[in-house]
């Protein structure tokens, strides 16, 4: 029998886990006889009660696994921790907060079974967001696959099933900023879209401000493709051309009709204009130095503080 892995990141869950837990066991019970189960859970950190219900819910339940980091590493390190520590045939991503119904969850594995390798659910629909949030995730998809070739699934989350071998892939992408919907569509294989309902939050609210948004979409575009690097090149040949032809027509202006140049405004329009093209261009060459700084850091992603129980010592 095949051994399926749900791997669910958790940040401050207490409200939700029970719930989570009610459907999941209902699925697990139902899907028994083809599948075993493993349900992993990743506490990122939290500060709440989410790690003695992790605790409680695993001496219930065996099927429960839990790894606890040692401190809050964000969402994108707590599914790669998930990974590591998943042992089935393949893995299912889900968020805590129940917003992916598990009941869809026999549909990906119909397709796995049927020789798919990353199942990933598609959302028709986003109840309970905001209007700001759907618009500015739908613009995001847009410049994202506007600046590269990979071809990005549009309007996914990160509810999908992995086959082993995407997650033996993925295991292997071991930088720092990560944006797991870009690298789930860089590893490639065989893909297959479910698309479905996306449910308001049971519980809680959600953990992404507005400015983790921005510096997720920053970093997803910028750890995937050098392309912004480009916008230098682009506007500098306008910008010396421009420079050329004023500068020419100036000089013989004021040869031929022997008068002083009246240069302020163009002085500080040209001062504004390159001032701000450098301002830009610096801006971009910091965004991908400090990725380089992270990366040559080369520092393990996380730390462990237990898993299942039995505390981590590092060695
Ligand atoms: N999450 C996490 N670490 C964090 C932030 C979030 O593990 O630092 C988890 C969170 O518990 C949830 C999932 O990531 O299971 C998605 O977070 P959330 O529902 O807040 O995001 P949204 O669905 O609003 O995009
Ligand atoms: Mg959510």
């Amino acid at each position: 029998m095949k051994k399926v892995t749900i791997i669910i990141p958790a940040y401050n869950e207490e409200e939700s886990l029970h719930f989570l837990y009610e459907r999941l066991e209902k699925l697990m019970n139902k899907l028994s006889s083809r599948y075993t189960f493993e349900v992993l859970l990743v506490n990122d950190g939290s500060a709440d009660k989410t790690h003695e219900i992790l605790v409680e819910l695993r001496k219930k339940d065996e099927r429960i696994n839990y790894v606890d980091l040692s401190r809050n590493f964000g969402q994108e390190i707590a599914m790669l921790a998930g990974l590591d520590y998943a042992t089935g045939d393949c893995v299912i991503f889900m968020d805590a907060d129940l917003q992916d119904p598990p009941e869809l969850i026999p549909e990906l594995l119909k397709y796995w079974k049927e020789g798919y390798d990353d199942v990933y659910a598609r959302r028709t629909s986003r109840k309970g967001e905001t209007f700001m949030k759907k618009f500015t995730s739908k613009l995001y998809y847009r410049v994202l696959q506007s600046v590269t070739t990979v071809s990005i699934q549009k309007d996914t989350g990160n509810f999908r099933l992995l086959d082993k071998r995407c997650v033996n892939a993925l295991k292997q992408l071991r930088e720092s900023q990560r944006c797991s919907k870009s690298m789930f569509s860089w590893i490639g294989y065989k893909k297959k879209e479910v698309p479905y309902e996306r449910d308001p939050r049971v519980a809680g609210e959600t953990k992404w401000k507005y400015r983790k948004m921005i510096d997720m979409a920053i970093s997803g575009i910028t750890s995937f493709t050098t392309s912004p690097l480009r916008i230098s090149t682009y506007l500098a040949i306008p910008t010396f051309i421009t420079l050329f032809a004023y500068f020419a027509y100036v000089i013989v202006k004021s040869v031929y009709t022997s008068t002083a140049i009246q240069a302020v405004q163009a002085i500080i329009l040209l001062q504004l204009f390159f001032s701000g093209t450098i301002i830009l261009l610096f801006g971009i060459i910091g965004e991908y130095l400090g990725r380089i700084f992270y990366e040559t850091k080369n520092r393990p992603l996380y730390f462990v503080n237990e898993y299942n129980g039995e505390k981590e010592t590092n060695e």
